[in-house]
């Protein structure tokens, strides 16, 4: 008896449902399988970092910088006084495991950020909007904060994936992480986090002035004056809103017993 091969029947590879049901369905089981991936490399970046030491961090760090930050001139006044600025606060918290570094970044809008290993990032949108030393030294201050609870480290995990999948993404650079992902990055930190922060930002000011006169005063102006909205929403994003800290820091200061009123130090640009 000769075996006599059948034609399988026609279509018998086409499945019954619809060919963008099946590719939505993949795109969403694979998005789902890379959301996965990457809240649990974050969660052991995370766990990983825990075991670093701040001398560490900052033996690691020196002197990086994010490759896609663009510096104003380094003759800059401004940035000479923000780093001698910086420095008088950091007299206030002796033992500081880092030795800070700020840059201004060339950017209309108001930002201000921690970055591994000591850097402090203020941008030039910022520097136009301060009004007293005193209003420069809080933003500062809280920006130590952050290094003193290593909220910028720990927010760096994820820094680290984000910047990871971008390349991936993008076709772009992994080596290192840029300062959009590090604005993108800084957006996860808590209402805590950020309570804590300005509450040290508080004490090196106190400490520095004797007072607390105008360390929340640029949030006042950004409150009332919507028409500063677009300059200030970058720093939004990354910080409470105003009125809520306003409230926050008023409290502070009482319960400690902190003037709130006192000498006011110019700018020196
Ligand atoms: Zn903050």
């Amino acid at each position: 008896m000769r075996f006599v091969a059948k034609q399988p029947k026609e279509g018998i590879n086409v499945s019954d449902t619809h060919p963008l049901v099946e590719a939505g369905t993949l795109v969403a089981g694979l998005t789902a399988i890379f959301v996965v991936i990457a809240l649990a490399l974050i969660f052991m970046i995370e766990v990983a970092m825990y075991f670093v030491s701040a001398e560490d961090e900052a033996k690691l760090f020196d002197n990086w910088l994010p490759d896609d930050l663009i510096t104003v001139s380094p003759d800059d006044d401004r940035l000479s006084e923000a780093q001698l600025l910086v420095d008088r606060l950091v007299g206030h918290w002796p033992d500081a495991p880092y030795e800070f570094r700020v840059e201004i970044d060339d950017s209309e809008i108001s930002n201000a950020m921690a970055l591994p290993g000591g850097l402090i990032i203020v941008t030039q949108g910022l520097l136009d909007q301060v009004e007293s030393e005193n209003e420069l030294a809080f933003v500062l201050g809280h920006e130590l904060g952050h290094f003193k609870n290593r909220d910028h480290f720990r927010a760096l995990g994820r820094g680290i994936v984000l910047s990871v999948f971008f390349a991936a993404v993008t076709g772009g650079d992994v080596a290192s992480i840029g300062i959009k992902a590090a604005d993108i990055t800084l957006r996860g930190f808590s209402r805590r986090q950020e309570t804590r922060a300005d509450e040290f930002g508080l004490l090196v000011v106190q400490s520095e002035y004797g007072h607390v006169d105008e360390a929340w005063r640029l949030f006042e102006r950004w409150n009332v004056d919507d028409s500063r909205l677009i300059d200030f929403a970058a720093y939004l994003s990354t910080h409470p809103e105003p009125r809520d800290r306003i409230e926050d820091m008023k409290r502070h200061a009482e319960r400690e017993g902190w003037p709130v009123e006192g000498d006011i130090s110019p700018l020196d640009w």
